[in-house]
């Protein structure tokens, strides 16, 4: 048996049915481009948005994210639309600063939950705060290692944890950017079962014609809701252009969703 303490995530005023959406840009670029992508998301439904304002790249000199000028644009997307918001944290300063502009919800990215150091500051940073905490898949596929990042924040009192299902990186090319290897999240539940496990079709696929498709994977294996990135305009975005979607396309994908008897 597994020693985690976990508990359903809650927003204030939010009851968070199954299939629960997130959605947003990959990166918060500009205050218009934030706003005005949150205004089209909660025009048709969406509650919960996520925005990267650091941005961590595989490769020096890509766009890193404008930092902490973005989160006064999140602060008002809260004020003026209800939304609860969210944000990637790699570092304990991501965290204050998160803290310090209302921020609802963090998630750790894929490339930190990776490294245990890391994880360890941010689960340091968030004592004593009842923030939900999203943990993304090492890029690596180690199950033990996603769970060890879980383990760290659940000893540091953090009990509102869900789990993102991003895939995972390898050398072979395949149609999909991250393979989803959906073997690992299923063990994770069969590990944890009370953890919510929100899938990622977005970096799962890299294109946005896959998205349909993983989402609906997803469903069928009964998981518990999509992470998925989505842009005002899509084709001039300023990272992960290929597989974002306009809140109009986001909105074709739910719609079509069965949410049949899953096959597990
Ligand atoms: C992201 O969510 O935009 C992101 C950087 O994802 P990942 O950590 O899964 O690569
Ligand atoms: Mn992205």
């Amino acid at each position: 048996m597994h020693k985690l303490k976990i508990q359903p995530i809650q927003l204030p005023g939010l009851e968070l049915k199954r299939p629960i959406i997130i959605s947003g840009p990959c990166s918060a670029e500009t205050e218009e481009q934030t706003l005005n992508t949150a205004k089209e998301l909660s025009a048709r439904g969406i509650k919960i948005f996520r925005a990267g304002i650091w941005k961590p790249r595989t490769r020096p000199g890509a766009f890193e994210g404008v930092g902490t000028v973005g989160l006064p644009w999140l602060k008002r997307v809260k004020e003026e639309t209800g939304m609860f918001i969210c944000v990637e944290v790699a570092t304990s300063h991501h965290v204050y600063e998160a803290v310090k502009f209302g921020v609802d919800m963090v998630w750790i990215g894929a490339r930190t939950s990776a490294n245990p150091f890391a994880v360890q500051e941010i689960a340091d940073a968030l004592k004593g705060l009842d923030m939900p905490v999203m943990v993304k898949n090492p890029v690596n596929p180690d199950l033990e290692l996603w769970i060890g990042a879980l383990e760290r924040l659940n000893r540091a009192g953090i009990t509102r944890l869900a789990a993102i299902h991003r895939g995972f990186s390898s050398y072979d090319q395949s149609e999909f950017r991250n393979n989803p290897q959906w073997q690992i999240p299923i063990e994770l539940r069969r590990r944890i079962p009370e953890l919510p496990i929100i899938t990622d079709p977005s970096h799962i696929g890299g294109n946005r014609e896959l998205l349909a498709g993983i989402a609906q994977e997803a469903m069928d294996l009964n998981f518990d809701g999509l992470i998925i990135e989505s842009h005002i305009c899509p084709d001039k975005a300023w990272s992960d252009a290929k597989q974002q979607v306009t809140p109009e396309m986001l909105k074709e994908i739910l719609d079509n969703l069965v949410l049949r008897r899953p096959k597990i």
